[in-house]
């Protein structure tokens, strides 16, 4: 294989890594994008005590599956509210700007 035909294959599994790492999540991208800006607004309010209750009461209140949430936050290192916040908002952020850009 050449140098060219290898750069296509592996931004092809990238792409793939991508929709995948968004078919998996656990609420419509827009949810999450609100979970995000909720917590870069109570987050330095309320500070995080290494757990994940501001997301909690903010799932809850939006009447979301906490379990299954928490679930998929534990598979993308958050762990806690900052943790939330630091870890996981990029890779949504990724996530989304692959499936703009997939051509299909
Ligand atoms: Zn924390």
């Amino acid at each position: 294989m050449d140098k060219a035909s290898k750069k296509r294959l592996k931004a092809q599994v990238r792409e793939h890594q991508r929709e995948a790492a968004m078919a998996a999540l656990p609420l419509p991208v827009t949810e999450l994008a609100a979970m995000f800006d909720m917590l870069d607004v109570e987050l330095p309010l309320q500070g995080c005590d290494h757990s994940r209750r501001i997301t909690k009461a903010w799932l809850t209140g939006r009447g979301h599956d906490v379990e299954a949430v928490f679930a998929w936050l534990d598979t993308q290192g958050g762990y806690c509210d900052c943790e939330v916040l630091a870890n996981v908002e990029e890779k949504v952020d990724e996530a989304k700007k692959a499936s703009q850009r997939t051509p299909h």
